[in-house]
């Protein structure tokens, strides 16, 4: 018997209390016994947004809800603008140009942070119905300066799309105070639930600004007169939204700054656990950086092996690079219901794979310096 760690960043570890609401017998969508469930996890929602405007629900993954971003603001010729500096920005290029906009893209090199002058200077050439943005760029561990990027769209008189799938609950995300027009996120990143429920908070500039592309499950409108009457324009997944009340719940008995200062002390000990192998990171060594800890192997490994070796002997689920990155990095999770231990339990297994492969990795120091960089030094 092999014991199994989930360390990816998303899907992430579901708290207990939240799988025993998931497996709770099945209630209908509009029982008097789902309405309050509904109702408290939309103004949970609400809060962990940090805004007034509605917060839609749908069943599906984070990229069902950016999708619904795009049906609904993009029409076909229209000019938008997307940030990309990996992966997920990627995957919005390609969508908004699926759906027929003329996409001008802002591109960096993986692992690059956008920078708000930039987008300005880009925004000055070529106006934008909209800018889109990723928070937290999961497939580089950078997690950029949304406030600063959307002040910079708003200047220009852009409406601002923020992609906050694994950033949301993690670091924090200012819809309303930032002016971000919409933002997106799921449920299996810092949420700690069960992958199946996306969500997105819609100004009503945005629904204002809505657009001629088809659409019927995504339709914002529709979905938020149904949510308003609390009256689900579809069969929710009720199970997970049990489970995400649990799990918001959670959140905010900790305290979502708590859980912010959390997230920020696990990067520093992923951080000082990776430095003290020896080895070098690649996403920045930032506290900002707090969702996932990106670092590079050392020359002659490839981090698949390193990846296949501490699942095959430990039962751990490790990411590797995705895209252009892979096999030249591997990823250390520490979003949602993460502790210190989850940490060194994966620069542990990552130290004995890495000297199995014959890598030369210093030994023995890297677990004490990942629990005293959690220790030190209190949180600005
Ligand atoms: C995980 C992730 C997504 C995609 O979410 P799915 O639920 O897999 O569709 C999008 N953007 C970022 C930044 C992510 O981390």
């Amino acid at each position: 018997m092999t014991k199994r760690y989930l360390f990816t960043p998303g899907p992430t570890p579901v708290p207990p209390e939240v799988l025993a609401a998931v497996g709770a017998p099945v209630i209908h969508h509009r029982s008097p016994e789902f309405l309050p469930v509904y109702e408290r996890v939309l103004g949970r929602l609400r809060d962990v947004c940090r805004t007034e405007s509605d917060v839609l629900l749908f069943g599906s993954s984070g990229t069902g809800a950016f999708e619904s971003a795009v049906a609904n603001l993009v029409s076909p010729g229209e000019p938008h603008l997307v940030v990309s500096a990996g992966s997920f920005g990627d995957r919005w290029v390609a969508m908004t140009t699926q759906y027929g906009a003329d996409v001008d893209v802002l591109r960096y090199a993986w692992g690059e942070t956008p920078d708000p002058d930039d987008l300005r200077a880009r925004l000055a050439e070529r106006e934008a119905k909209a800018v889109w943005v990723v928070h937290s760029e999961t497939s580089t561990g950078v997690v950029s300066d949304v406030r600063a990027l959307a002040a910079a769209a708003k200047e220009a008189g852009a409406l601002v799309v923020v992609d906050a799938v694994s950033s949301l609950g993690a670091v924090p995300c200012e819809t309303d105070a930032w002016g971000l027009d919409v933002v997106v996120s799921g449920s299996q990143k810092a949420l700690m639930c069960p992958p199946g429920l996306g969500l997105a908070a819609v100004s009503e500039a945005a629904l204002a600004a809505t657009g001629s592309s088809p659409r019927f499950y995504f339709d914002w409108e529709r979905t938020r007169k149904a949510q308003r009457a609390l009256d689900a324009p579809v069969t929710l997944p009720v199970s997970l939204v049990s489970g995400l009340d649990v799990a918001l719940g959670l959140l905010f008995e900790e305290g979502i700054d708590a859980a912010f200062e959390r997230h920020v002390r696990l990067g520093r000990a992923a951080r000082a656990g990776a430095k003290a192998l020896g080895l070098e990171l690649f996403s920045p060594d930032e506290d900002r950086s707090a969702v996932v800890t990106a670092v590079r192997v050392p020359d002659g490994i490839d981090a698949t092996d390193v990846v296949k070796g501490v699942r095959d002997r430990f039962g751990m689920t490790l990411a590797n690079g995705q895209g252009e990155l892979k096999g030249k990095i591997f990823r250390l999770g520490h979003i949602g219901w993460f502790d210190v231990f989850d940490i060194t339990t994966q620069i542990a297994a990552v130290e004995l794979v890495l000297a199995e492969l014959g890598a030369d990795v210093e030994r023995g120091v890297a677990v004490t310096a990942a629990l005293e960089a959690f220790e030190n030094a209190p949180v600005a």
